[in-house]
């Protein structure tokens, strides 16, 4: 496929995307877009390194029968992608959601390795996925399908080869019945084989807020420098998940006004600003948003656009596309969710002066303690949580500044500054390992 180059207003040369474009295909075209200037074929001449770093390495495809409870057999499709891992073991979440598309389990395994990277956690990325709305199972349903996925899942994974970990629907839950599926058929304990796991069995303090406390984390320090304080600044959350939950909790608690947020089903606004416990706990008891009794009630979409300082998008992917984009009213967004921006959106707000934390890095906070959990799963050696947010702290803005810095430097966005971080790092890697 050869795409047409166009270039932006700040002069960079963009490839267009297709609107019929996968998301895989787009954010290949991103990926290659930003490579570009980093010469890759001039500085390892004959390494195929753009072919390397964009094809995945293995595709797995299942398919899992589970028994229902009422004795009928549902079919469901699964994947497991490994993009690279040419920096340490394949690592990345798994999703259960109804739409099974094998291009996006591609992309999120490819966003991954880079995330690995730019935050130089000494892993590569991976994604998985089952096809099935796990929403609606009784828990004795869940617990077979999860079983059924960790057996067939057991060749390809280990604790030094593939490591899962939760992503949208799954949790500690699903990380335990993982890790006692792969104890009981091979017979004894691999704890770092799964990370996200519940504290009774190796995981580790401060892993279940990690993602949503770091694109707090990142967000502070991209405020910094726009000058802009988070103490009083307004807040809207898309998705009010794991990831929503836990960012909106953190920005409380650093004095922002929670001004809207939004599930799947239901938006609410309150310029006033949300009780954020109080509207969490509402959540998690009910297991929605509806039904809370502040608020004005909204469609979810509209949560985006509302006046507020700080976006959080936490849901899913291309939630800001072109229609949108002009409407944002944000002046910094941090991305949550992966790739909930799509790249025509993302020149509309970089025009238009958003400062915007791409997800490679707003969202690491997960795969960060998630890598703290592997160590002390191998160290059999448990950290208190001021050690864990203390590393956690470190190790992001760490990467921010790094970034920050490249973006300065070539005067690009503070998402292809990271990713110049990390196509560096994993091509050092995967020239430094050689071919064979
Ligand atoms: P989750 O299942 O806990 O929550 C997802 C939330 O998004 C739910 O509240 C759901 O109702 C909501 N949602 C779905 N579609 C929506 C829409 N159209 N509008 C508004 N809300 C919508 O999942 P999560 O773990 O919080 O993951 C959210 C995002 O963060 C995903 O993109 C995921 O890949 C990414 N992420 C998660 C982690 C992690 O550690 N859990 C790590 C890195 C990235």
């Amino acid at each position: 496929m050869t795409a047409a180059v166009s270039k932006n207003s700040a002069g960079q040369e963009t490839l267009a995307t297709d609107a019929s474009d996968s998301v895989f295909e787009r954010a290949k075209k991103l990926f290659l877009q930003y490579a570009q200037p980093l010469k890759l074929n001039e500085r390892y001449p004959g390494r195929m390194l753009v072919e390397r770093l964009t094809i995945p390495d293995k595709i797995v495809q299942l398919r899992l029968s589970l028994q229902k409870d009422d004795g009928t057999v549902q079919v469901c499709n699964g994947y497991r992608v490994q993009f690279n891992d040419d920096r340490g073991p394949y690592k990345g979440g798994l999703r259960f959601h109804p739409q099974v598309d094998l291009e996006e389990v591609k992309a999120l395994a490819f966003w991954m390795y880079l995330k690995t990277a730019v935050v130089d956690v000494p892993f590569g990325g991976a994604k998985g996925r089952i096809g099935v709305d796990y929403k609606s199972l009784s828990f004795a349903e869940r617990e077979r399908l999860t079983k059924r996925f960790a057996v067939m899942l057991r060749d390809v994974v280990g604790h030094e080869k593939d490591i899962p970990a939760p992503d949208v629907n799954t949790g500690q839950q699903e990380m335990a019945w993982m890790l006692d599926t792969w104890r009981m058929t091979s017979g004894g304990y691999q704890r770092g084989s799964v990370t996200g796991k519940p504290l009774g069995m190796g995981g580790s303090q401060g892993r279940v807020e990690a993602t949503g406390v770091g694109t707090i984390i990142t967000l502070a320090e991209a405020a910094t420098d726009i000058g802009l304080d988070l103490a009083g600044a307004t807040a809207a959350i898309q998705g009010f998940g794991n990831v929503g939950q836990y960012a909106a909790l953190e920005l409380a608690r650093r004095g922002s006004r929670i001004v809207a947020v939004s599930d799947s089903r239901s938006g609410l606004v309150d310029p006033d600003g949300f009780d954020v416990d109080d509207l969490v706990r509402h959540k998690v008891e009910t297991g929605a948003l509806a039904g809370y009794r502040h608020g004005q009630v909204v469609e979810p979409a509209e949560v985006l656009t509302v006046e507020c300082d700080v976006l959080i998008p936490a849901a899913l992917e291309d939630a800001i596309t072109v229609k949108n984009a002009p409407s944002i009213r944000a002046r910094i967004i941090s991305e949550g969710a992966n790739g909930p921006i799509t790249a025509e959106a993302d020149a509309v707000l970089f025009d238009r002066g958003v400062c915007i934390v791409p997800d490679v890095l707003a969202n690491a906070g997960g795969v960060i303690v998630s890598y703290f959990e592997w160590v002390q799963n191998r160290e059999e050696y448990y950290w208190p949580i001021e050690e864990v947010r203390e590393k956690l702290q470190r190790k992001l803005v760490t990467a921010y500044r790094l970034v920050a810095q490249r973006a300065s430097q070539d005067g690009t966005s503070l998402r292809q500054g990271a990713y110049s971080v990390a196509i560096e790092l994993v091509s050092e890697a995967a020239v430094a390992r050689g071919v064979q």
